[in-house]
């Protein structure tokens, strides 16, 4: 319920440049955008040409502490509320975003450089989608009866934790934070987000746009650097659940800072995804699962992406050089462009650390580096942090490529000869988040998708995350679940026990 004057306009707006000028230097707590207590901001980059194109607000520990102070106070009313209502105004909001998807498009491709067409404009349909699934599941914050004794009436019920701290990450920041505030608002939480520094204006813009219909205080979110404001986050006293989604690093820390408090954690973390091709495919249809399946079009900064492939020896000669044809064809360049299919990566130290590693791979002997596409070569793009994509073969299990998340367009083919022995190499990872399979022969496909070490495996595609469908990894790729029913009672409610003696 937005009341006071704010210079972002009501109406949806593709001008992502003067949208982006308008979230400058501002959070948004208590329903209304404020500056930074200190009044400090930090410069915000369109990473495809290097020009600041707007500023955030450097949150800190006092705009944390307004922020979970707001939201505690609106926690106690929303919580009253009839569940189903608060999944219908989660569910009116979905409205909104859906109204504002070619706008949030545009302003996440302009922050991230992720491509308008194959990447932003797709995140801002699936964030609508994931509100609206969450908003119809009101209803399913159910309890149980519990046999106790004839003469007295044993139930469970559902309660909300109470504020939501949530720390999200760059790379799909809108959805990222979707698979967070959805579930936490409907199960009568409220929420805390803190944006990524990289990516602070799509996901500010879509909580202003909920902030429309929900009441102030229950959705807000904070502009600002890991240790100056997301670790004041996660140690506030009133935060009673932390959600991450970011680095195995970063993680570990936020999970014992939230263990001195004793208070639940989700983390969602890294991955090495394995893709695992069989001779018997469909061999066009896997092709094509390949290329998504990479996250060339993200340029590789996806969790999920198919970072490491394993094809059959017969077909690996044919799928290598099909795989360099597809992503030849592929377009870099203006990520607000229609016709690009691939942006730019999202910072330069990210764009740095990338380049280590095609270089060590580069200098590894009997590795073949398969550059691809073409640079852009429009002059405006020339300070543009593009980076060609490049698919190694020659390198072998004990390289770092193979081993270590790039999160960069980067993937290592590699041929097998034999089911258990790719089985192994596919589980030989300190990862476990997602994996896929492409053969024919669904009995050697549902025998390894039991086998391998994976929160999600798909065979015959590869999608990213759905709603409705549990998504999160095992080993040092999180733990907990989002995205689905399960994971909203899991991980934004405690069951209470209430036992009542009519004797
Ligand atoms: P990335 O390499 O993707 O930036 P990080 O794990 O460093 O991964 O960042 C993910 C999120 O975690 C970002 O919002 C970042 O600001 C935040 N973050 C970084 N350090 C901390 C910390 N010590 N405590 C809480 N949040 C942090």
């Amino acid at each position: 319920m937005l009341d006071t004057p704010h210079p972002t306009p009501h109406a949806p707006t593709t001008d992502c440049f003067a949208l982006a000028r308008a979230l400058s230097g501002v959070n948004f707590i208590g329903g209304r955008y404020v500056p930074a207590a200190s009044g400090k901001t930090f410069p915000v980059v369109n990473p495809a040409t290097g020009a600041e194109v707007a500023t955030a607000a450097y949150g800190e520990a006092a705009d944390v502490d307004a922020a979970v102070q707001d939201a505690a106070r609106a926690q106690k009313e929303w919580a009253k509320m009839p569940a189903r209502k608060r999944g219908a105004l989660v569910h009116a909001c979905a409205a909104i975003l859906k109204e504002h998807q070619d706008e949030l498009g545009h302003l996440i491709a302009l922050e991230t450089g992720k491509a308008l067409r194959t990447e932003s404009r797709v995140e801002a349909g699936v964030v609508a989608d994931i509100f609206e699934f969450f908003g119809g599941l009101g209803s399913e914050l159910k309890g149980e009866s519990v046999p106790f004794a004839p003469n007295v009436l044993s139930v469970t019920v559902r309660e909300p934790l109470g504020v939501v701290g949530a720390i999200i990450p760059w790379n799909v920041p809108m959805l990222l934070m979707a698979l967070k505030v959805a579930p936490a608002l409907v199960a009568g939480n409220t929420v805390v987000v803190k944006s990524a520094e990289e990516a602070p204006l799509a996901v500010m813009r879509i909580c202003e746009l909920m902030n429309r219909v929900l009441p102030p205080g229950c959705f807000n979110i904070i502009s600002g650097f890991g240790p100056e404001c997301g670790a004041p986050l996660v140690m506030h006293p009133k935060v009673r659940k932390v959600t991450f989604t970011g680095s195995v690093e970063t993680g570990k820390i936020v999970a014992k800072a939230a263990s001195e408090k004793l208070v639940p954690v989700t983390l969602e973390l890294g991955g090495k995804s394995p893709m695992i091709v069989f001779a018997d495919c469909d061999f066009e249809k896997t092709v094509a699962g390949a290329l998504t399946s990479m996250r060339f079009t993200r340029q590789g900064q996806s969790c999920t992406a198919a970072s490491r492939i394993y094809v059959e020896r017969p077909i690996f000669d044919e799928f290598v050089s099909r795989m360099k044809a597809a992503v030849n064809g592929m377009v870099m360049g203006d990520p607000l462009d229609e016709k690009t299919d691939i942006g730019t990566i999202i910072s330069q130290g990210q764009f740095e650390k990338v380049q280590g590693f095609i270089e060590e791979g580069r200098a590894t002997p009997g590795a073949t580096a398969h550059e691809c596409s073409a640079m852009p070569s429009d002059p405006a793009l020339k300070k543009g942090l593009f980076l060609r994509p490049v698919i190694f073969t020659g390198l072998d299990a004990s390289s770092r490529l193979v081993r270590e998340e790039i999160f960069g367009p980067v993937t290592v083919i590699q041929p097998f000869d034999d089911p258990e022995a790719v089985l192994a190499a596919a589980n030989d990872s300190e990862y476990g988040l997602a994996a896929s399979l492409w053969t024919n022969n669904l009995k050697v496909g549902l025998d390894l998708a039991h086998r391998l070490e994976a929160g999600l495996v798909q065979i015959n595609q590869n999608l990213v995350v759905q709603a409705n469908l549990s998504y999160g990894g095992v080993k040092s790729s999180g733990l907990g679940k989002e995205a689905s029913l399960e994971a909203m009672l899991e991980h934004f409610t405690h069951k209470k026990t209430i036992m009542v003696n009519m004797a």
